[in-house]
């Protein structure tokens, strides 16, 4: 399994280079994408989540090109988004069935049967009658976490997932990743470094655009 970002460039319509000529081979495990604000980071991420296209170069997953079949990519992804929304007045089993359904688990038994045992894996399930506008910020990322886990993904993304979480929820949080982690390619973006060295086998540090190092995190922090 393995994403491949090949020479990719974003020039925005007022004239920020979001990204310039980014290369980066990302291997099953968790990948850490370490930046500042402005970096680039989310820019890169909605590029892979085909939400926005990039002006030049590739991505591909298991070879194929994802711009050029999104629909394929789509199937095997899983997206949290740096600011997620969820319905304050749905709960969490309601808006969870209706997620599945729109990714297009449509057979009712499978769609039940994935929603309890996923609600029951980021440990909500007993919350799960409650609306969500009464969650906290770690219970919300857990919903964040299981909506991207819905479909059986190959891929997910997690866009600056602890902002606002505090120490014990981010530690559940990550614990629960990083066992998602070794089967599939799970790229988490953040601008904290602590989080990338504790949890990632693989790194880079993007700056202004830029891929400034790629490897393993041992390797980066004897270099800098
Ligand atoms: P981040 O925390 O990732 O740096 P930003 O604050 O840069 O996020 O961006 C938040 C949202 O605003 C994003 O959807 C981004 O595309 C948009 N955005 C950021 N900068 C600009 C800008 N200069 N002009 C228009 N939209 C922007
Ligand atoms: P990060 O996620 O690392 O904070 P972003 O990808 O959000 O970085 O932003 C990279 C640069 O592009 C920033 O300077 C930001 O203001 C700018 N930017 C992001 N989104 C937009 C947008 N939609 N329009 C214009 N500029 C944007």
């Amino acid at each position: 399994m393995q994403l491949e970002i090949k020479n990719l460039s974003k020039t925005y319509p007022n004239g920020v280079q979001a990204l310039q000529n980014v290369s980066l081979k990302i291997d099953k495990g968790m990948f850490g994408l370490l930046g500042q604000n402005g970096a680039g980071k989310s820019t890169l991420m909605r590029t892979i989540a085909t939400l926005q296209n990039p002006d030049q170069g590739h991505i591909c997953f298991n070879d194929i090109d994802i711009q050029e079949h999104p629909e394929e990519l789509r199937k095997v992804l899983g997206y949290l988004p740096q600011e997620f929304g969820v319905y304050p007045s749905s709960t969490a089993y309601e808006l969870l069935l209706h997620i599945a359904d729109m990714k297009g688990i449509t057979n009712v038994s499978q769609r039940n049967q994935q929603v309890e045992s996923l609600l029951k894996k980021v440990n909500l399930w007993d919350v799960r009658n409650k609306k969500l506008g009464g969650y906290s910020g770690g219970m919300k990322q857990r919903f964040g976490i299981a909506q991207a886990l819905l479909g059986d993904p190959k891929l997910i993304i997690v866009d600056e997932p602890t902002a606002g979480l505090d120490p014990m929820e981010r530690n559940r949080f990550y614990n629960l990743l990083s066992e998602i982690g070794e089967h599939i390619v799970v790229i988490l973006s953040t601008h904290i470094v602590e989080d990338v060295s504790t949890l990632c086998n693989q790194m880079a540090i993007i700056g202004k655009g830029k891929v400034l190092l790629h490897g393993n995190p041992e390797e980066i922090s004897s270099r800098l």
